[in-house]
């Protein structure tokens, strides 16, 4: 639709480390690093809150026992020959009957602090197969070189507390190792809850990341394909997000852009339309315009033609005699001056001749102006048709006439003149008219003259014939 549209970008998300994949990684990353840290701290509350209750039990229980031992009245077991002796054998059965009734105790010692370390007085085990009076025990001076405090041990050789008797002489007190198989199995349930719940916590972090990923990826995929329907103009699906977030609102930014470019497009199209109809009219004005300047041009033309062919009617008859249809004096002069220009060009020549009717006044006078008018009418028409291809002949004035005749001698042109005058004046001028003679003036242009005095002195031939008696020919020098 759009024809510049730059082709559509393909999305290369397995070379890319995608926002789907980021998004993964730091989502998994966050959730296992507070799930551990925080399964780290609970277990480590948990198991600290076993221990303490252990201890506390323990020490209730090592307190218990030394109450139940009661004081110590035997400061003559002192070593392995007093185990006859009816003190320490009161002694043992009392331990070993306290340790069977107390299952909480697996083993109990009686000890007593003095000069030379920590000895043992009796033991719920027996002599036999346990410590016999008077043992040291190796390993637990320091610990027990402290002040006898009720207390948990650490480190006592398999025994958890210790519990001061009350009285005696000496600093006497019981060692009692407690039945820890209970805890043993509370701490490892502890641990392995721990451990489920930690699982639980990686499983559930890998779904939360793995679903956060894919939404994502869905959601950003769409909004890909979205753009690039719009990108190529196709009106397409709107896009449309059930979740509430930031990604509706620029979804519905999207279509709001969408919406604006399809109405932009498609005014652009409409005011292309309207342009191309304008366009369309222009030319069609243009044409119409166009055969009407043909049209006009045709008539200015025809109009040109008729106005020239008008102006020269004009000039022909500016030039022209209206009764006899010869050349007017106007006429002539102008013809006079292109010959003369020719003639002084080509150094030729050209003969002028000067008519004039003899005594026409008596003519009409005689026949009236009419036969007068009708005289110069005929003698024109013999002029005429006397013109060789490049003469000329006008009516020079009333009833004078002036011949041209180019290329011609003033002999040849006498002659010429003298038949002419012959012609005319040997009978009636036409059909019952009055016969009428000429006196005729001549005179040769040449190269040097003008017109108008080559004119002169073919006027004053033309007088000097009349002076001599008319009817006649006179050369003008
Ligand atoms: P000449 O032999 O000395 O030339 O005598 P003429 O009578 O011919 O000469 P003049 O100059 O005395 O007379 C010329 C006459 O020509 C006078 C005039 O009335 C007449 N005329 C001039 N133009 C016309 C015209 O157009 N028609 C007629 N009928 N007569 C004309
Ligand atoms: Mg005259
Ligand atoms: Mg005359």
């Amino acid at each position: 639709m759009f024809a510049n549209a730059p082709p559509a970008p393909t999305i290369a998300s397995r070379r890319r480390l995608t926002i789907g994949r980021r998004l993964f990684y730091t989502h998994l990353l966050v959730a296992l690093l507070v799930a551990l840290s925080l399964g780290a701290y609970l277990h480590w509350a948990a198991e600290s809150e076993l221990k303490r209750a252990l201890n506390a039990r323990i020490l209730d229980n090592a307190t218990l026992a030394a109450q139940a031992t009661g004081p110590a009245p035997w400061p003559a077991v002192m070593g392995p020959n007093d185990t006859q002796s009816p003190e320490y054998l009161a002694l043992q059965s009392q331990i070993s009957t306290l340790t069977e009734r107390n299952l909480a105790i697996s083993r109990l010692l009686v000890v007593r602090r003095g000069s030379d370390g920590m000895r043992v007085v009796a033991d719920s085990a027996g002599a036999v197969s346990g410590y016999a009076p008077g043992d040291s025990i190796i390993g637990s001076d320091v610990e027990l070189a402290l002040p006898l405090a009720p207390r948990v041990l650490n480190r006592t050789g398999g025994f958890n507390a210790l519990a001061p008797l009350s009285g005696g002489q000496d600093e006497h007190a019981v060692l009692v190792q407690i039945e820890i198989d209970d805890i043993s199995e509370k701490l490892y349930e502890l641990r392995r809850n721990s451990a489920l719940s930690f699982i639980v916590a990686v499983a559930l972090a890998l779904a939360m990341s793995a679903w956060l990923a894919l939404s994502a990826r869905r959601v950003l995929q769409g909004f890909a394909a979205r753009f690039r329907q719009i990108a190529e103009g196709e009106s397409g699906q709107r896009l449309e997000l059930r979740a509430d977030d930031e990604f509706s609102d620029l979804a519905v930014a999207l279509e709001d852009m969408s919406a604006r470019i399809n109405q932009s497009h498609s005014e652009r199209e409409g005011a292309v339309v309207e342009l191309k109809a304008a366009r369309d009219r222009l030319q069609e004005m243009v044409r119409e315009r166009s055969a009407e300047l043909d049209k006009l041009n045709v008539m200015l033309r025809s109009e040109i033609e008729q106005r020239c062919q008008l102006e020269a009617a004009l000039a022909e008859a500016a030039a022209t005699d209206t009764m006899t249809l010869l050349l007017n004096r106007r006429g002539m002069l102008e013809v006079l001056d292109h010959a003369a220009e020719q003639a002084r060009r080509q150094h030729g020549a050209f003969t002028v001749l000067i008519a004039d009717i003899d005594h026409f006044k008596r003519i009409n006078d005689q026949y009236g102006h009419q036969v007068g008018d009708q005289v110069l009418i005929a003698i024109g028409r013999r002029f005429k048709a006397s013109l060789g291809h490049n003469d000329a002949a006008a009516r020079w004035g009333g009833e004078e006439f002036l011949l041209l005749w180019p290329g011609v001698t003033v002999t040849e042109a006498e002659k010429r003149a003298n038949e002419l005058r012959e012609a005319i004046g040997s009978g009636p001028i036409f059909a019952g008219g009055p016969q009428v003679t000429l006196s005729l003036g001549i005179a040769e242009f040449t190269g040097l003259d003008t017109v108008e005095r080559c004119v002169n002195r073919a006027d004053k031939a033309l007088y000097r014939a009349k002076q001599e008696g008319r009817n006649r020919v006179h050369v003008g020098v």
